[in-house]
């Protein structure tokens, strides 16, 4: 029987721009996506569970993870290391089910490496898309103020350049309608569906 392979989701983007916010809500909605829940040194926080928000390691166990390249990427952000379990996701894909990573911009590009035929998602802070449109509509801000922030979302536009799409976080709800959408548009892709259907007429002539 001719199974296809799931697509892996990657979301990202800068820190503090409501990535794990838009992954919980699109997870309490019914969905076929597969989370991939990370490794971390981190320490637990109120509320948390070892095993559904994280699997919780000491450095210890995690350097010796890196050292058996049981990880598909990691990061160390803010002094604690992070990461995505190579097997899980790979065996989830084969199964031909989706999985999807909300990870930081260093782990993203990681993945790029490994997989860039994933999906990559860059959520965005709405405060760039305001400097944008004050910038377009010539608003009343001083020459300087608006240079200085120019110069801090030059950065953040740079990160963009991995990516095959751009969300931008106004509002939750926006934002994961907003995934959700494109999540649906990689599957209904010409090349995905002509493929299954090759298949398909190639297993029959056999
Ligand atoms: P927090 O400590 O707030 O749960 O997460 C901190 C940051 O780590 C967030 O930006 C989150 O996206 C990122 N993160 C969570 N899991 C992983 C992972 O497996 N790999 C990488 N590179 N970043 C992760």
């Amino acid at each position: 029987m001719f199974k296809e392979k799931g697509v892996l989701f990657i979301l990202s983007g800068p820190s503090g721009v409501g990535k794990g916010t838009v992954r919980k809500k699109l997870f309490e909605e019914a969905t076929d996506l597969q989370y991939s829940i990370s490794m971390t040194t981190r320490n637990m926080r109120p509320g948390e569970m070892d095993g559904v928000d994280y699997f919780y390691k000491s450095v210890e166990e995690f350097e010796s993870l890196i050292e058996q390249n049981q990880l598909l990427e990691y990061a160390k952000y803010v002094d604690n290391y992070y990461g995505t379990p190579r097997a899980y996701v790979e065996e989830t894909l084969e199964k031909g089910l989706d999985v999807f990573l909300e990870i930081e911009v260093q782990g993203a590009l990681q993945v790029k490496e490994n997989f860039p035929e994933g999906v990559f998602i860059f959520l965005f802070p709405p405060s760039l898309e305001e400097l944008k449109n004050r910038i377009v509509s010539r608003g009343t801000e001083t020459q300087e103020l608006v240079l200085n922030r120019l110069k801090e979302a030059r950065k953040e536009i740079e990160m963009m350049d991995a990516y095959d799409y751009v969300v931008v976080n106004d509002q939750v709800e926006h934002a994961v309608a907003k995934v959700k959408a494109i999540i649906q548009s990689e599957h209904l892709k010409r090349e995905r569906i002509a493929k299954q259907y090759k298949k398909i007429l190639e297993d029959e002539l056999l």
